[in-house]
């Protein structure tokens, strides 16, 4: 990597890490999180970058992919997990947080599991290091609270304009010698649960992904895709923007690009006891030495 493309990883690193904690300091009890995800998309827009993919706003059960509709009235309340990415030209940062929305805070402990497992995670990522051994220490951490991984979830390598390329890093020992190499950058996100620790889909999420190119008849179609594969590349974004770029009708124009293949339609991650998930995520450089921690 040149110094030139270290400069956007950090670039971007450090917007998606401000606008977390902006964010976090607006989040309330109650409030819209229609009105959450744009502020903090606005945020992230007035500093110059865009968006790796649409923010996650997931409460209880839903590990992720959960983002806000147009004219959707839900509110942030109970145990919300937010999932930001940010885009500089492709070089993405990708991290989360949870937070405690209950009157008696009752998950600390469990924000707290997927925390310290990070934590953990993050003093091992050296090159060399195998990815299993990193599964086994976010696995024993969570487990010391008493709480189980969520094990069908995993962290991912980064690349420009690739949200998960190459390698996953596991929450658990899956006993893997793939070893870790300088120049990787690497998202690690423990999800901690009270439940099994495992997640199945849910509902449509209104997040999307281009798939391939398509001779759609429809002309609304048609440019629609063109402008999604241009602004996004094969980046997941929401249906609300197209909403907002194209009006309602775009929502026609979007099924049938996902009948038609085009398009990948995300579902919602559910953990499958309908038990509360907790989630921390930061994005890493592997260095000659250790790890630089871009953005958390
Ligand atoms: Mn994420
Ligand atoms: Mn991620």
């Amino acid at each position: 990597m040149d110094s030139k493309e270290l400069d956007k990883w950090r670039e971007a690193g450090k917007i998606g890490t401000e606008a977390l904690a902006y964010a976090k300091s607006i989040v309330k009890q109650g409030m819209s999180l229609l009105e959450l995800a744009e502020k903090t998309e606005k945020y992230i827009q007035d500093r110059k970058a865009s968006f790796a993919f649409p923010i996650n706003l997931s409460k209880d059960e839903i590990a992720a992919h959960s983002t806000p509709q147009q004219n959707d009235e839900e509110i942030a309340e109970g145990l919300l997990k937010m999932d930001l990415g940010v885009s500089l030209e492709g070089y993405i940062s990708d991290l989360s947080c949870t937070v405690d929305l209950t009157k008696e805070k009752k998950y600390t402990k469990l924000i707290e599991a997927s925390q310290k497992a990070l934590d953990e995670a993050i003093k091992l990522v050296k090159p060399g290091m195998e990815i299993g051994k990193i599964g086994k220490k976010i696995q024993e951490t969570i487990s010391s609270y008493g709480f189980a991984p969520v094990v069908n979830l995993s962290g991912h390598e980064l690349q420009q304009w690739n949200l998960h390329a190459g390698l996953t890093i596991p929450n658990f020992d899956n006993n893997s010698d793939v070893k870790l190499k300088e120049g990787m950058v690497l998202a690690i996100e423990p999800f901690a649960t009270t439940g099994q620790g495992m997640i199945q889909d849910g509902k449509p999420s209104g997040i999307y992904k281009f798939l391939e190119k398509h001779s759609a008849r429809d002309p609304l179609a048609k440019e629609i895709l063109a402008f999604i594969e241009q602004e996004y590349h094969e980046l997941p974004f929401s249906s609300r923007w197209i909403v907002k770029k194209f009006g309602t009708r775009a929502l026609f124009s979007l099924r049938a690009l996902e009948q038609a293949q085009a398009l990948h339609h995300f579902k919602q991650l559910v953990e499958k006891t309908k038990a509360p998930v907790s989630q921390a995520e930061a994005t890493v450089l592997v260095t000659k030495e250790g790890c630089e921690v871009l953005a958390r």
